[in-house]
């Protein structure tokens, strides 16, 4: 096991707030094409030789743990496509000051995969699930493979794994009669339904403001169908969801509400690109390249000191609605959602 770093100064910006939580991307590979993310055809994925090996994705990550990074959560593109993802996950699982090790994925390899994760000592996992019918999955991810999530699913509770979430993206005129659906489904398994407000993050750049599906909106939605919910109180105030719990006791909901109500204010992340790029924010138009220091013999303070650099530059918020807005050159799979 690689020898711990002494401890440093917590990571903080120039609004004081500490990061904690580290997105790492490690793949922008992807076995399916949704339309809010991906192009449906010819897409240049990056070259293998571009993608960080888990030992420099492991160094960097010791390197933000002694700066007080503990909650991980491994992305893509679709993360269960990058080989042996496992052996990564128990790569991090024995680094100094990693408390949680969380995945994204869309679920379609969970059902060969869920158990060897649970193994190596994944904590926890959201899925995605943007609907429960097999013609509208296939319109929206460009490709089938709508009973294998499911699959994926049954294969995630089956292998032990507590809380699991499934995340369900809200474009308006696409979603609205998933709703009630979605959550009697999450909620029938004793799963959380969570609605994620459309950002402009597609390839295709094809996003409009008029597409976004307010988290209120599907909020009274789910009260009028279906009973009053009460909010629950946060654990944390920098997680991005807001939980809602029936008063009946059927289960949890929540919205990620990015557009409507920007939680900027309290981010606590940082990111770390598939080609090892950190950048301060999703919507970032900079990065910082830790793969040529990872690659060119840097000392760990070096390192150490790219990230901070990286986070003092970072904006107060998106500015999603400033005239002023740019999107990023890259799109969510070439990120890590
Ligand atoms: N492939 C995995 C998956 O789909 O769960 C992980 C990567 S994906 C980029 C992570 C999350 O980003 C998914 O829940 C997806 O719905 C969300 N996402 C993708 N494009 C988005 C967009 N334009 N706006 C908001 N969320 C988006
Ligand atoms: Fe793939 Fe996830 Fe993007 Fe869908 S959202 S195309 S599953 S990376």
């Amino acid at each position: 096991m690689p020898r711990p770093l002494p401890t440093r100064t917590p990571l903080v910006d120039t609004f004081g707030r500490v990061h904690t939580s580290l997105r790492l991307s490690v793949t922008d590979r992807c076995n399916i094409r949704c339309f809010y993310c991906m192009p449906a055809e010819g897409v240049r994925f990056l070259p293998r030789a571009d993608i960080l090996s888990f030992e420099e994705i492991s160094r960097f990550v010791r390197v933000v743990a002694a700066m007080g990074v503990s909650r991980i959560r491994l992305t893509g593109g679709e993360p269960l496509v990058r080989t042996e993802l496992s052996t990564l996950v128990a790569m991090l699982r024995d680094i100094d000051g990693v408390e949680e090790i969380a995945l994204t994925t869309n679920g379609m390899l969970l059902g060969q995969q869920a158990d060897g994760l649970k193994r190596a000592g994944l904590d926890r996992l959201n899925i995605s699930l943007d609907t429960l019918d097999a013609t509208k999955f296939e319109r929206i991810a460009r490709r089938s493979g709508f009973d294998q999530v499911l699959e994926g699913i049954d294969a995630a509770i089956a292998a032990g794994f507590e809380n699991v979430r499934l995340n369900a993206l809200a474009i308006r005129g696409e979603t609205e009669d998933e709703i009630v659906p979605l959550v009697v489904f999450a909620t029938s398994r004793g799963l959380v339904m969570r609605f994620i407000e459309y950002m402009p993050l597609d390839a295709d750049g094809a996003w409009q403001h008029d597409q976004v599906l307010a988290g209120e909106v599907i909020r009274e939605t789910i009260e009028r169908e279906l009973g009053p919910l009460v909010p629950v109180e946060r654990s944390e105030s920098s997680q991005p969801a807001v939980d809602y719990e029936f008063v009946d006791g059927r289960g949890r909901v929540g919205f990620i509400n990015p557009v409507s109500e920007p939680f900027c204010g309290a981010c606590d992340r940082l990111r770390l690109t598939a080609e090892g790029q950190v950048r301060n924010c999703l919507f970032s138009t900079t990065e910082s390249d830790a793969r040529s220091l990872l690659r060119g013999g840097a000392s760990d303070e070096e390192l150490e000191q790219l990230v901070r650099d990286s986070i003092q530059k970072k904006k107060p918020g998106h500015g999603i609605d400033d005239q002023t807005f740019l999107r990023p050159q890259r799109a969510m799979y070439q990120i890590g959602g």
